[in-house]
């Protein structure tokens, strides 16, 4: 019994679980607003391993992604339904489904908006299981579980073969194996760019290929402000090839396939179905996505409040309607479509990039992820991300480092918003055996014009090649 004690206070790493409260020892589950825990819990606690502040960054225990990741445990499919189900339900989620008759073993890739995608994934395959990737920031303090509910830690933007050995592993016992291909929270509700490895990946694994599109879960929770709306959402489960299809199409014809079935743009979404969102505070976070004015042109200093974005340089304003759409208070309306302005944000980074111009630096704050037990704070250290790529330069015990990334390396970046008890944007610069956290400090500072940046610096280093 204590070993099921142990499991279940795993699985609910809080005091949200009472034990027993009956003779039977019937385990009960209380969820208290806000706070359900465990696997199905975006809410990291404990985020950081104090343990380790005195230890060399050479030694620094490592994670080990080559250990077999198995199936979902069986009793722990219930548990995931138990907790996916209720959100589900709540969101009055419209679920399609068209596979066509494919069984388990296939790859199934899903778009990237929030922590509800999992739920509405878990309820879409009901009652099958599956196994999925999850970024090992998601591990911390609660490996064992994670490890039991079948699910598979990777570091984001770094190629490593473990993933293709663990999947090929699981695919061979008849699992489902998911993937969120986008590897981060898209940050306008719009599809980010997807690695060019995928279609090639997709042919080596002779599998069926199934997608299934979510819409309004960004409209829902945001990644730039992660509180949920409580709006009804949708999602289509299809299968995109069966073994056939696979084994016909070369890797750049899936590619292409696979991009234009998980284009999206939730804001369109939610205006053609009149999606209300009344929350009131509904603009709050978006200035760290449209860090850039359209009418004044001047970066960093655009602000958010209620359901209003505001620039500190111009004083112009707009309102965010309840249905995703922007409008200045007066004069000209730049963008009505927020994903519009992010890609003139883009296109500017683009002109920058090819100017040649590129360059930014900063003081940040770095904390370091070698393993699931939480973030090893590193102290102050210094970003450049210019032409020639991104150098994070920082000390510990005496000790400098240096992580540097190409161009050619990183076709795009994780990025987080007001992350963790820190409450500041950050870049996760990860190298194969660790994932460097780093906060810029300097005003003048966008993790989101970062991103643009990596992405596009990419692009121009593959045109060259
Ligand atoms: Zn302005």
């Amino acid at each position: 019994m204590d070993g099921l004690r142990k499991q279940v206070s795993q699985l609910f790493p809080c005091q949200t679980v009472n034990y027993p409260v009956t003779s039977a020892n019937v385990y009960t589950i209380n969820f208290e607003k806000g706070t359900i825990m465990g696997i199905f819990s975006n809410n990291v606690m404990g985020f950081y391993n104090l343990d380790l502040q005195n230890t060399k960054i050479a030694d620094f225990p490592r994670y080990d992604f080559a250990m077999p990741v198995k199936p979902q445990a069986r009793y722990l499919t219930p548990v995931a339904w138990a907790l996916s189900f209720p959100d589900v339900w709540k969101h009055k989620t419209k679920i399609s489904r068209d596979l066509k008759g494919i069984k388990p073993p296939y790859i199934m890739l899903c778009n990237h908006n929030s922590f509800l995608d999992f739920k509405v994934m878990t309820a879409a395959i009901f009652p099958r299981r599956a196994n999925y990737v999850v970024a090992l920031d998601g591990f911390i303090g609660r490996e064992w579980i994670m490890r039991q509910v079948g699910c598979i830690a990777k570091r984001k933007f770094v190629n490593d073969l473990y993933l293709i050995r663990q999947t090929t592993r699981l695919l061979d016992q008849g699992q489902i194996v998911v993937y969120y291909p986008e590897a981060r929270y898209s940050f306008i509700g719009t599809n980010s760019v997807l690695p060019d490895s995928l279609g090639k990946m997709l042919k080596y694994l002779q599998v069926p290929v199934v997608t299934l599109l979510f819409h309004g879960h960004h409209i829902n929770e945001p990644a730039w402000n992660q509180v949920s709306r409580g709006v009804p959402v949708e999602a289509e489960l299809k299968l995109l090839f069966d073994r056939e299809q696979i084994a016909q199409l070369n890797p750049a014809e899936i590619q292409d396939q696979v991009v234009q079935a998980l284009t999206y743009d939730d804001y369109a979404w939610q205006y053609e179905n009149h999606v209300c969102v009344d929350y009131p505070q509904r603009a709050e976070g978006l200035h760290r996505v449209l860090y850039q004015c359209p009418h004044c042109k001047t970066e960093y200093r655009m602000s958010s409040q209620g359901s209003q974005l505001r620039c500190e340089a111009c004083g112009k304003v707009w309102e965010l309607t309840e249905y995703g759409q922007l409008k200045a208070l007066e004069g000209e309306t730049e963008f009505s479509s927020p994903p519009a302005w992010y890609e003139w944000e883009r296109e500017n980074v683009r002109a920058e990039v090819r100017a040649g111009t590129y360059t930014m630096e900063s003081e940040v704050l770095i904390d370091s992820l070698p393993n699931s037990n939480g973030f090893v704070p590193l102290g102050k250290g210094w970003l450049r991300h210019d032409m020639n790529g991104m150098v994070l330069k920082g000390s510990h015990l005496g000790e400098d480092f240096e992580v540097v990334k190409s161009n050619q390396s990183l076709y795009s970046i994780h990025v987080e918003f007001n992350y963790i008890d820190k409450k500041l944007d950050c870049v996760d610069i990860s190298t194969l055996d660790d994932s460097y956290f780093a906060y810029p400090l300097s005003k003048d500072s966008s993790v989101t014009k970062i991103s643009l940046a990596v992405e596009e610096l990419y692009k121009l280093e593959m045109e060259k090649e």
